[in-house]
Parts: structure tokens; sequence; C-alpha cells
């Protein structure tokens, strides 16, 4: 997912749903094989609500592959790093 479609959701949503929906997005983050982690909303993702740990499509900031990346809920201490 690109980073126009927060724009969108921003366009669409009420601001305190938006903000919802950021902060619920904000627990994630994304996975490379390599062990790249990035915070999901800056990477353009959106969850909210959602459950299980799925798999999509990115291409990695430090490795430059293109490749299927893990999302999954930060742990405490990432939720520090990357808040
Ligand atoms: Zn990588």
């Amino acid at each position: 997912m690109a980073p126009s479609e927060h724009r969108l959701l921003k366009f669409i949503l009420p601001a305190r749903a938006f903000a919802a929906v950021r902060t619920g997005t904000k627990l994630w983050l994304i996975e490379c094989s390599c062990g790249q982690k990035r915070d999901y909303w800056d990477a353009g993702g959106v969850r909210y609500k959602a459950a299980g740990q799925p798999k999509t499509l990115a291409r990695c900031s430090a490795c430059g592959k293109l490749g299927m990346h893990r999302v999954r809920k930060k742990t405490e201490a990432e939720r520090r790093e990357m808040p």
C-alpha cells in the first residue's frame, strides 16, 4: 500500500476515526527476512481491528530486495523505539 492511501483515508474519514486508525496501525511493524523493521504506518500500511500476522509484499529499505515482509505487532521495546 502506498502512503497516498492515507490521504484517501483522511479524506473519507472524520478526523477522530482517522486518528483511531493511525493509532491502531502504529502498533504494528513490518519485518524483512534480513531483519530490517519498519513502522507499518510509515510504510504506508493500514491496520485496524484486524487479527493474525499476514504477510505483505514490500521493498526493503535496508537490503533493497522486493519480498514478503511479515506484519506483526510491536513489542513494548519496539513501541518505544518507533512511537
Ligand atoms: Zn531486507
